[in-house]
């Protein structure tokens, strides 16, 4: 199998819209990473933006909620390009290879690309989750994979990010003419980008050191063990908790009657712990609240303490 391996910045994922014509039908997962809709409304394929329901019109959404246990219903029209992205931000959720499989047999079927958001890869514990799309048959004619150091080595300011674009993915023109992406994606970073500076490979390649694997292996069970103290500490206080496993995120329900920002407002002003709503993630964040393992393990516990004293 041969990929093009390109090292790339500025959140490889909002650029690859570039390859895509103008009137492909996106599916995003709703809640989402925002960079996935934001950077197609901006190249003009979200149509018209409605207030009353929060949705762009010529996006597919596809419900993620504690209802479907946050895995995704496959579209139930036809797409061209589905974005999906696991451990998830912000849900902490992963998907099981049956899930996925369902995905890629989708995207067979229906001539669609998969854009596989691998961010948080070396935060998956449980044996059984998928590490990597391409360890679902069929996904090497489907999916284009997205890895960055952001997460996995704190490189999240130093900018060093890759995509794997296996040459036996293809687009198809409106004639059906067959296209290759791994050839458009060339393109668009030889002409756009030209490549990561040499001092931030170097710091990437260190990552795959005997002592830079060590130090990251570290660096991410800290992370994971805040995880554990935030999940716990929110469940005893009698929250409904997801993610926090696989994930550095946790998901939380806000308690029943509030929306998403009233329960910003009192964390913030009461508990004085700042957090995402969901609802910025999507309409179906809504009555959902994101906090994050990625602080230190002292202040994961007193923000805990504090927001039992308030709930
Ligand atoms: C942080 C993050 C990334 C990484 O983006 P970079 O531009 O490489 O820093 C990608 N996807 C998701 C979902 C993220 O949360």
């Amino acid at each position: 199998m041969k990929f093009l391996f390109l090292m790339v910045q500025n959140v490889t994922v909002g650029n690859i819209v570039d390859i895509f014509d103008v009137n492909v039908k996106i599916a995003i997962t709703d809640p989402v990473y925002p960079v996935y809709l934001d950077t197609n409304v901006m190249s003009g394929r979200g149509g018209n933006f409605n207030k009353e329901t929060g949705m762009y019109e010529n996006i597919v959404y596809l419900p993620v909620n504690s209802d479907n246990d946050f895995v995704p219903e496959l579209p139930k029209e036809k797409v061209d390009v589905i974005y999906l992205c696991f451990p998830n931000n912000p849900t902490g959720t992963v998907l099981k290879k049956e899930d996925l499989k369902k995905f890629v047999d989708y995207a067979r079927e229906n001539k669609a690309i998969i854009l596989y958001d691998a961010a948080y890869e070396a935060f998956i514990t449980e044996d059984d989750i998928p590490h990597s799309i391409y360890e679902i048959d069929g996904a090497k004619e489907v999916a284009i994979e997205f890895r960055s150091f952001s997460k996995t080595a704190g490189f999240t300011g130093v900018r060093c990010a890759f995509a794997v674009v296996p040459k036996s993915v293809f687009g198809y023109t409106k004639l059906g003419e067959k296209i290759s992406l791994n050839k458009l994606w060339n393109r668009r970073v030889a002409t756009k980008f030209n490549g990561v500076s040499y001092v931030v490979q170097r710091g990437a390649e260190a990552v795959y050191s005997e002592e830079g694997k060590k130090q990251v292996r570290e660096n991410i069970k800290y992370y994971l063990d805040n995880a554990k103290i935030i999940k716990d500490g929110l469940k005893n206080a009698g929250f409904i908790v997801y993610g926090g496993v696989n994930s550095p995120y946790i998901w939380l329900k806000v308690p029943d009657g509030m929306k998403s920002w009233e329960f910003f407002d009192k964390l913030l002003e009461e508990a004085n712990v700042v957090g995402t709503p969901g609802s910025g993630f999507g309409p179906c964040g809504e009555g959902y609240f994101r906090l994050t393992a990625f602080g230190t393990k002292e202040n994961s516990i007193e923000a805990i303490e504090r927001i039992k004293k308030v709930f």
